[in-house]
């Protein structure tokens, strides 16, 4: 058997990249910025809805960073974050010198849990601060609670950072992940849904608020002839040779969410039978998941767990990893309060992402199926 390495999320191009790298190059417009930028950012806000703006950057992180600075968070303000997720959700509230409050998950959908939520925004009030902003997240591309959480947020006016890095083309209740903030935040990097080899998205609510974005992005230059600043800026924008790549990513958007829904399908079929392992799924059909990965935990029972799957796994040079590790259990971010119990800790104990990328083939499936029956064959008998 073919022993060449399975990466979890690896991306597929859609063959109409070179064109418009090629058109960048033609144009002689190699910079940040540019037409294809342009275009790249009106596909998106098609794809997204009617009201959404988009502002094309160059990372994810970036545009949680600007949705801070938009939303005038300052040193000592506190910022509400779910504590699943990826260290970059967190990292941007740093930047700002604020102070990240972190709120436990639900089961449901694994992310920021709506009672803790409340609970944590009441403390913070009753100890005299309220939160500036709310950092919500999308995980693995399951929609978070919108209904509940967007509620809470509007009781107490809050604005609601969206972070939908891992969530471009699912939805909640038929409107677009992205679309329910404040700001929405997406990410094209390399192992994201569709990539632009790396880039962002920061998603706004009216023009003056993507323009302003974009003056942040390009440092702060006022209007004037000569290099000119009264405000802090940052070199946030996306190249225009990136952009052209994801106009070519974007083609296949809706191909890919296909894929990687049938890739959970899979996952299945396999584990159907498997009573240690219970595959994420979606509750009900409110919550549409792009299933950017897919995602098991696994019931710990005699030597089965979820470190012994994995490196049964690794043995066969399939790449596996665990559930992203709370941050409220990150080294970087120990001495920051916390709201919750041990929800989101479980899932990362017992929580392990699967290869789940556009270009797995069918024979990557073969194999990945056969490690699988082969270490709960040996379990089993
Ligand atoms: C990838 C990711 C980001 C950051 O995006 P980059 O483009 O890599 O900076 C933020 N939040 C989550 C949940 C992510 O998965």
């Amino acid at each position: 058997m073919n022993n060449r390495r399975i990466f979890l999320s690896l991306s597929k191009q859609s063959g109409f990249e070179q064109k418009y790298i090629q058109k960048a190059l033609d144009d002689n417009w190699i910079t940040s910025g540019g037409p294809n930028v342009n275009d790249f950012e009106e596909v998106l806000e098609n794809y997204l809805d009617a009201e959404s703006y988009v502002t094309a950057l160059n990372s994810g992180t970036s545009a949680i960073h600007l949705a801070l600075v938009l939303l005038g968070v300052k040193t000592g303000d506190e910022v509400i974050c779910q504590s699943l997720t990826f260290s970059a959700s967190a990292n941007p509230i740093l930047y700002q010198g604020a102070i990240p409050v972190f709120v436990d998950s639900e089961l449901e959908t694994w992310n920021i849990c709506p009672e803790q939520l409340e609970i944590a925004i009441c403390d913070r009030i009753k100890k005299g601060k309220k939160p500036k902003a709310i950092i919500a997240v999308h995980l693995y591309g399951s929609p978070y609670k919108a209904d509940e959480i967007h509620a809470i947020a509007e009781r107490y006016e809050i604005p609601v950072i969206e972070d939908s890095a891992e969530a471009l083309g699912s939805s909640y209740k038929g409107k677009k992940c992205g679309t329910f903030g404040a700001f929405g935040i997406l990410s094209f990097n390399g192992n994201k849904i569709i990539t632009t080899s790396g880039g962002g998205g920061l998603v706004s609510k009216s023009t003056q608020l993507k323009e302003k974005s974009i003056f942040y992005a390009t440092q702060s230059k006022d209007k004037a002839v000569h290099y000119q600043h009264s405000e802090i800026g940052y070199n946030y924008r996306m190249s225009n040779i990136c952009a052209g790549v994801g106009l070519g990513q974007m083609k296949v958007l809706d191909k890919n969410i296909d894929y990687r829904r049938e890739i959970n399908h899979f996952y299945k079929e396999i584990f159907k039978d498997i009573k240690e392992i219970k595959l994420f799924q979606t509750a009900n059909k409110d919550f549409f998941s792009n299933y950017w990965l897919s995602t098991i935990l696994v019931k710990e029972y005699e030597n089965i767990n979820r470190e012994s799957l994995r490196l049964a796994l690794e043995n066969a040079n399939i790449e596996c990893r665990p559930i992203w590790k709370p941050m409220h259990l990150q080294p970087v971010f120990s001495g920051y309060p916390y709201y919750g119990g041990n929800v989101a800790e479980e899932l990362f104990k017992k929580g392990l992402c699967l290869p789940s990328g556009s270009s797995l083939t069918k024979e990557e499936k073969e194999r990945i199926k056969e490690v699988i029956h082969i270490f709960f064959n040996n379990y089993n008998s």
